[in-house]
């Protein structure tokens, strides 16, 4: 697609990134099942190499697929290029890559999916890097964990398991005031609800195995980056702003400007890290981009109704979904993800611990599986799978202590799930 107007939502997210294959026309963007690409000659291969013409090289750094997916990515999120990679959890460490070295730290929230606390508590300390974690909701708090050696600020918009909006805005100016980026991972809330870039955030990361490609079937993630830090403001980022010994001395954020990041992130971050998304991969969350609006519609209004229903039910102590209006961050719907809260959130069953697991077992069309974001409804008893390698403090803070289940609405019929739901709960009683 040539750059348009002013496209809505609706066709950027079937177009963006998209053009008729130049070899054959054809008109759905080809699964370019390939390693390698043939330089048109020594001189080509050595351009290519040299990051002075662009073009395709190896699949482990690009493939055209893959980049029609980081185009749509970078599009939507209103960003000025995308990384893709074989995971969520992957696009993660891909962003802070080219922001973190042996001593530096991340200020993170306590509000994350479990997987990210485990990785920020344990797994980063292995590179030398940390998190700090703290009340999000508590700006003085995050302003006191930042120090000389804080590389980023990291939070998720609508957090997993549900029910917590974060101020974006609020907490980008501090990460400005500081002088770091703000990096959000918008995978419960895709471009469709929120935009995290428009609230101040650097870089937006997504867990693309979620809403995006929507029906459950591949693992991916995406960085995307803004394009609007000055990585060159400070001496904090020598990856970016200094010659980067990794590519014989260039200098990123000279010699790219505002694709600094997205050059980094495929030249140095793909090629030696390796965490390359495939193109079939690639091929699956295209096509469930295409109809990523009319799903999260849906997924937004069956999670209304189902979560009202659920918080008149007498099984039920509490559910957390933000657009309910007795939630404590239903105000920031308007604000941050006008269009709705999502499809995730949690109830809290009176019965406790084992109520919760007989619950899960007796629902039908809800499925007990680690994922969320598919048109099929799933829940989680988090407290004894996605976080159960977390702390009891660390569980009550992440929203999944032992009473609690996490629910991600699908796009079924909202009749029958709440009709599945309360012979679950009758059960429990
Ligand atoms: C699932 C998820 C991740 C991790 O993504 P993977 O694709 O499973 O690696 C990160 N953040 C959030 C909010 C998630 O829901």
């Amino acid at each position: 697609m040539t750059d348009g107007p002013d496209y809505g939502f609706d066709t950027l997210q079937i177009h963006a990134g998209a053009r008729p294959d130049p070899a054959t026309g054809a008109r759905q963007v080809p699964i370019y099942q390939t390693t390698a690409y043939v330089f048109r000659d020594a001189d080509h291969a050595a351009a290519l190499f040299n990051l002075q013409e662009v073009g395709y090289i190896y699949s482990r750094l690009t493939n055209p697929t893959v980049a029609a997916l980081q185009e749509r990515m970078a599009t939507l999120e209103g960003g000025a290029g995308a990384v893709c990679c074989s995971s969520g959890h992957a696009a993660q460490i891909m962003a802070l890559f080219p922001l973190m070295g042996p001593g530096k730290n991340v200020v993170a929230s306590t509000r994350l999916y479990g997987g990210t606390v485990t990785q920020f508590s344990h797994t980063i300390k292995r590179f030398g890097w940390s998190a700090t974690f703290v009340d999000f909701d508590d700006l003085d708090a995050v302003k006191a964990a930042i120090n000389d050696d804080t590389r980023a600020v990291f939070c998720e918009s609508i957090a997993n398991p549900g029910g917590y909006i974060t101020d974006l805005d609020a907490i980008a100016a501090v990460a400005d005031d500081a002088g770091i980026p703000l990096i959000v991972d918008n995978t419960s809330a895709t471009p469709y609800l929120c935009r995290p870039i428009e609230h101040g955030a650097t870089l937006v990361v997504h867990s693309m195995t979620k809403f995006l490609t929507g029906n459950g079937t591949v693992t991916g993630g995406v960085v995307v980056d803004s394009g609007k830090f000055d990585w060159s403001a400070s001496d904090k980022f020598p990856s970016l702003s200094a010659p980067e010994p990794a590519y014989h001395g260039l200098k990123f954020h000279e010699t790219f400007g505002p694709l600094a990041f997205t050059f980094h992130g495929i030249a140095i971050g793909l090629r030696d890290l390796g965490m390359t998304l495939n193109p079939q991969a690639a091929h699956y969350t295209l096509m469930g981009i295409e109809t990523l609006s009319l799903r999260m519609q849906r997924h937004v209004e069956n999670a209304m109704e189902v979560a009202s229903w659920l918080e008149t039910h007498d099984a039920v102590e509490a559910v957390t979904y933000a657009g309910l209006p007795s939630s404590p961050y239903n105000h920031r719907v308007e604000k941050i993800c006008p269009k709705g809260a999502g499809g995730l959130f949690t109830v809290k069953l009176k019965g406790g611990y084992d109520a919760c697991v007989k619950f899960v077992d007796s629902l039908e069309i809800f499925s007990h599986v680690a994922n969320l974001g598919d048109t099929r409804s799933l829940v989680i008893h988090s407290a004894s799978t996605t976080h159960r390698q977390l702390t009891p403090e660390q569980q009550e803070a992440a929203g999944a202590g032992p009473s609690v289940v996490r629910i991600s609405i699908g796009i079924e019929d909202p009749t029958d799930l709440i009709a599945d739901l309360n012979k679950a709960l009758n059960a429990v009683k």
